[in-house]
């Protein structure tokens, strides 16, 4: 039997992780734990078994946690990872800090990371994900991220090291992302503050932000660049071949890829995780009849299928 570390923070024995997704799907961890702060999550991450495995979320607006649930240990921060400063154009955030938060807290600062107020994840998962719209990414500002590594040790990262990639980055297995500093350009704290007003309102237009959704269900197709490098150019829209393939509003269970905006699939209330991702690739199959294009899953799916 594994002997688990007894931590300062909570740790939560086979807990649903359903309402801690965006989505509100999926099973139970076999673990949550919600650190009290750097050293209790290192101590922790030291001293668990070596063989049991780690999965740090952040405020699950990417994910879909499958209906049989996740056999790791969740590990989700909470306060004592979510200050937020600012020094000249240099802005430091915690983990668990809301991207929202950060922009508008540098805006105020007059700096611009303005693309960040209307992502509605995580610091981690900002930089993780390699989080962007607008045309900014957190490859673009991103000057150092500190993680706690499985082992419990800290380490500083270097955006190198992070290997940015459209929607992705590199970290090491289990490392949790405990920090970012940030670089913006300058701006005048209330035109910063009028185009996050600005692109708040483009949104609710555009895309079912009143909806329980995860954001762009697919990545836009490679051909052609987030961060600018000749391997990462996406001017291909998912929704278009989605469209294409007509599959904009379609649904299966309680999920639908939604009529507003078709590269969003949704929960209408009822869907099973399975829903949600036998939709996904329903869709993916009749994309690749019909354009003779793979389309590659942005949401991260994780966990176990339910089994009968
Ligand atoms: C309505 C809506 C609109 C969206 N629009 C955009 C958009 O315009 N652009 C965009 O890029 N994304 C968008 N998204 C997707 C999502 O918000 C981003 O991917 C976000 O960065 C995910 O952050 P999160 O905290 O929710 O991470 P989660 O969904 O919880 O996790 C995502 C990944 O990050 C990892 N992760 C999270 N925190 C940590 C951590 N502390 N340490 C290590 N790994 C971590 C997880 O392991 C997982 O692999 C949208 C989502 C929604 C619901």
């Amino acid at each position: 039997m594994t002997t688990f570390p007894n931590p300062r923070g909570k740790l939560s024995k086979k807990r649903a992780l359903n309402d801690l997704t965006w989505l509100r799907v999926g099973g139970q961890a076999d673990y949550l734990f919600q650190p009290a702060d750097k050293e209790d999550l290192q101590g922790f991450l030291r001293d668990l078994p070596e063989g049991v495995p780690v999965f740090p979320m952040g405020v699950g607006s990417n994910l879909i946690v499958r209906d049989g649930g996740l056999r790791a240990v969740v590990i989700r921060l909470g306060r004592g990872f979510n200050s937020i400063s600012v020094d000249g154009n240099t802005v430091t955030a915690g983990a668990a800090a809301l991207d929202a938060h950060v922009a508008r807290k540098a805006a105020d600062a007059g700096v611009d990371l303005t693309f960040l107020r209307t992502i509605p994840g995580s610091i981690g998962g900002a930089v993780r994900m390699n989080a962007g719209c607008y045309g900014s990414y957190t490859a673009d500002v991103l000057r150092k991220a500190t993680i706690v590594t499985r082992q419990g040790e800290v380490l500083n990262l270097t955006p190198e090291d992070l290997n940015f990639r459209y929607r992705q980055s590199d970290l090491p297995e289990g490392a949790v992302l405990i920090s970012a500093t940030f670089e913006g350009p300058s701006g005048d704290p209330e035109e910063l503050h009028a185009r996050m007003t600005a692109q708040l309102q483009k949104r609710d237009e555009t895309q079912p932000t009143k909806d329980r959704s995860a954001g762009s269900t697919f990545r836009n197709p490679a051909g052609f660049s987030s961060t600018g490098r000749t391997d990462d150019v996406h001017d291909l829209k998912a929704w278009k071949v989605i469209d294409d393939a007509g599959m904009r509003g379609a649904s299966l269970g309680g999920a639908q890829m939604s009529k507003k905006h078709s590269n969003f699939l949704i929960n209408t209330g009822t869907a099973t995780a399975a829903d949600l991702e036998g939709l996904g690739e329903k869709v993916r199959k009749k994309v690749y009849e019909t354009s003779g294009i793979t389309l590659e899953w942005e949401i991260m799916r994780v966990g176990d299928p339910l089994t009968e």
